[in-house]
């Protein structure tokens, strides 16, 4: 399973993901009335509108650089850091939005204005990350008297301007300017045909479908002709790879799933690598990987490749016993099997769940409705956090289907009312059903993040969930549910750390490789029974779901974290290889197999073309391990709490202080220290991984 996104624009590291607006409103905005300077989205009528939007941003993050070049006294933090926080601020709203409207827009020429626009600003970006007269400004501020977080911010953007080539001739710089304009444009248009490319899988025989829940039967009729027609959207993908009894269904949409996007992005990927590779090497640097990981948490690439190691050995052993308990297994069902294949591995380990665990993952779907996970997470997290939420039925959104949330400071006890004793906080939107056009993954996107006393912070959730239409409860699945979890952490960390002084150092604008610790640390909580009774009801009786029910869903999920720890192994060391040897050489087909057959112990199948769709190697591009990074963090993290008392103990808000609040404004190493007392280890991740060998 690949790691949920939180979405990253192809954007250079200066902009990292904060987004915000000074209060007052920009003086390049147009001045239509239509206009609401803070979301793109409110009364936009078509693509002209949100031209016009964007370049309002970029003129008066045009116009805020020029403040600062225009400054004749010596360079402080009011006349030269604040200037440039506007810009970066000004630059980094035009591009969280028009972002988000490539990924959601039901208008297919709004989606391609968006992508033209996403560059744009891109190129704005870097032009900024290149300029001389804006660094050694920055560069001569007397910095020493100034707070911990605005000291923070003037050492890491200086850091970031070196690394981005500013220090570079102006013909290095001008080589500079045009690799990432490619870099932009490849990755835009690799996500977009991922996005656009969905395959369709004809089932001849309504039979095939055996073994699939009956709820998802009943929402596929057989069309006029006889046939079943499946889409490789999640919500089709994952039922039929998980309970689907054919396997030569099961292999359709396997093929069908990894095929997408290829081969158009095939040669879009090599074109990204060169590009990559080629900008490292002018800045000095071996491999793109090296220079991607010199200002992360992990520091390089070699450290990369270490950390990487140590996992092999600590997940061999235990997947390897995992794999063969389920292969024997197998052979009892299906006698005359050899090996598990890559297309059947999440079906048979279901299969072996459901007979040793007595865990039958379709059982707890009924309790699993969308709307009561919605509200379940909503009401977990604002206990956890002590916030309250409150729906905004007047807040502009894109879509009819998209709930807008205002977040209040402190528990109320009645929601409703907290808007007139709590202050405001936050907005979130959630958009969560798939749609014609519509992005496929599940993701968070930090849209505003805040600055404190000016500013909200304003964040939102891209998902692909069942349910959505009025005659379909939306039931899910256990590991739908836990995404869910996991995205609300990127909400909370967006909006909880969104109240800082700066932007470039709001909401999530750490290190990249700790933005998955809050998310992940968040995905524990699930499997709480008493937690998850307080809203995983039956669908249709209501009763609550049984704590024995529970006890075996969590025994039964443990099983398997050997092999889930592989699959991230092998997705990571991808991402790795793919930036950390010549470009040239690489042939993504004899890379994929090789780095899938050291790590996995499923049989290839042929026609695997999954890099093809692997959007992570944009945002991430060589640093998908953030995931396994920040497990290790979040589980260390988790483990502080007290099992018993979960979510009202005293951990949920020494954590929301000294792990989300600081948003960017300090190292991730530093909260790490705050936190735990001590750096983190790999304990709680190897109890973690190999926990069902031990207590069961
Ligand atoms: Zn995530």
């Amino acid at each position: 399973m690949l790691g949920k996104l939180l979405f990253l624009t192809a954007l250079p590291r200066l902009l990292g993901l904060a987004a915000v607006l000074p209060g007052s409103l920009p003086s390049g905005l147009p001045a239509a009335s239509s206009f609401d300077p803070l979301h793109a989205w409110a009364g936009l009528e078509n693509a002209a509108h949100l031209e016009a939007w964007v370049n309002g941003h970029l003129a008066a993050s045009q116009a805020a650089v020029a403040q600062l070049m225009a400054a004749k006294e010596l360079p402080t933090v009011a006349n030269t850091l604040a200037p440039y926080d506007r810009a970066i601020a000004e630059l980094s709203l035009a591009s969280s939005e028009a972002g988000l409207m490539y990924s959601v827009s039901p208008e297919k020429a709004v989606r391609d204005m968006a992508e033209t626009l996403v560059q744009r600003v891109s190129e704005a970006a870097v032009a900024l990350s290149l300029n001389q007269q804006v660094y050694r400004a920055l560069a001569s501020i007397d910095g020493t008297k100034a707070d911990s977080a605005t000291r923070h911010y003037l050492s890491r953007t200086l850091l970031q301007f070196r690394l981005a080539g500013v220090d570079k001739d102006e013909a290095t710089r001008k080589r500079v300017q045009q690799l990432q304009e490619k870099i932009t444009l490849h990755c835009l248009t690799f996500g977009r045909n991922v996005q656009e490319h969905v395959n369709t899988v004809v089932v001849n025989d309504p039979a095939e479908l055996d073994g699939l829940p009956a709820d998802f039967i009943a929402r596929h009729p057989a069309t006029a002709d006889g046939t079943v027609k499946l889409t490789t959207d999640y919500p089709d993908y994952m039922p039929v790879m998980t309970f689907a009894r054919s396997q030569t269904l099961r292999h359709q949409m396997f093929l069908a799933y990894n095929t997408r996007a290829y081969p158009a992005n095939r040669q879009i990927l090599l074109d990204l690598l060169a590009a990559r590779q080629e900008l490292a090497n002018t800045l000095g640097f071996k491999t793109w990987a090296d220079l991607a990981t010199a200002d992360q948490m992990m520091g390089s690439a070699a450290n990369v490749r270490s950390f990487l190691a140590e996992l092999d050995t600590a997940s061999k052993a235990g997947a390897a016993t995992e794999y063969a308990r389920v292969l024997d297994f197998a052979r009892q069902q299906q006698p005359g099997l050899t090996a598990i294949s890559a297309d059947s591995s999440l079906y048979w380990y279901e299969q072996y769940r459901t007979q040793v665990y007595h865990f039958d993952s379709q059982s707890v779907r009924p309790y699993f409705p969308y709307d009561r996970v919605q509200q379940g997470v909503l009401d977990t997290a604002a206990r956890l956090f002590h916030v309250t939420f409150v729906a905004n039925t007047h807040a502009p959104v894109w879509d009819a289907s998209v709930t807008a949330w205002d977040v209040y400071d402190g528990v109320s006890a009645v929601p409703d009312k907290a808007a007139a004793s709590a202050p405001l906080i936050g907005r979130f939107y959630l958009d969560m059903h798939p749609r014609e056009g519509k992005d496929k993954w599940f993701s968070a996107f930090p849209l505003v993040p805040g600055i404190r006393g000016q500013q909200i912070p304003e964040a939102a959730l891209i998902c692909n969930f069942p349910g959505g239409e009025a005659d379909d409860p939306g039931l899910m699945q256990y590991s739908d549910v836990v995404t869910y979890f996991h995205e609300f952490g990127h909400l909370m960390h967006a909006i909880l750390g969104g109240q800082q002084a700066w932007a470039g150092v709001s909401g999530i604008s750490t290190e990249g490789d700790f933005i998955e610790a809050p998310s992940q640390m968040l995905e524990e909580f699930f499997r709480d029974p008493a937690l998850l009774q307080t809203f995983a009801r039956h669908y249709q009786t209501n009763e609550p779901i049984p704590t024995e029910m529970v006890e075996r869903m969590d025994r039964a999920s443990a099983f398997g974290r050997g092999n889930q720890v592989r699959a991230q192994l092998f997705y990571t060391r991808l991402s790795l290889d793919f930036h950390d040897q010549p470009a040239a050489d690489i042939d993504p087909d004899a890379v994929m197999q090789a780095g899938y057959i050291a790590a996995l112990p499923y049989t290839w199948v042929e026609g695997n073309r999954m890099y093809a769709s692997f959007t992570h190697l944009c945002g991430y591009s060589s640093n998908y391990y953030t995931y396994l990074f920040d497990k290790v963090i979040a589980l260390d993290f988790f483990r502080q709490f007290d099992a018993k008392n979960l979510v009202a103990g005293p951990e949920a808000l020494r954590y929301r202080k000294l792990v989300l609040e600081p948003g960017g404004s300090e190292p991730g190493a530093e909260m790490v220290q705050n936190f735990l007392g001590r750096p983190q280890n790999m304990q709680a991740f190897t109890e973690w991984m190999s926990r069902e060998f031990n207590s069961y």
